[in-house]
């Protein structure tokens, strides 16, 4: 990850789909942005692409954000990227 990234401090939480801690965030389009609620988030440990409710937690996608998110070229790059990262670390 880019050291330009702002990390946004989040409600402690796992991922839903890996269950690795989650303590901070980065915005998925817009690394250098404070997250605030509706952004998408992605585990940097698996790759799902999650969402920040109201209260700054992670939550899942509704079925459009879903469909948003498989056709949206910057997140798909960054789910690519921590996928190939996470294979190459396990
Ligand atoms: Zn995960």
């Amino acid at each position: 990850m880019a050291a330009s990234e702002t990390r946004t401090p989040i409600k402690r939480t796992r991922c839903p789909n890996c269950e690795h801690r989650l303590d901070a965030a980065v915005v998925a389009d817009n690394p250098t942005a404070q997250a605030k609620p509706d952004d998408f988030a992605i585990c940097k440990y698996c790759g799902c692409v999650m969402a920040y409710d109201q209260f700054m937690r992670i939550r899942p996608l509704t079925p459009e954000e879903a469909s948003v998110a498989e056709r949206h070229p910057a997140i798909q790059s960054l789910v690519r990227m921590v996928r190939t990262r996470a294979e190459h670390d396990a």
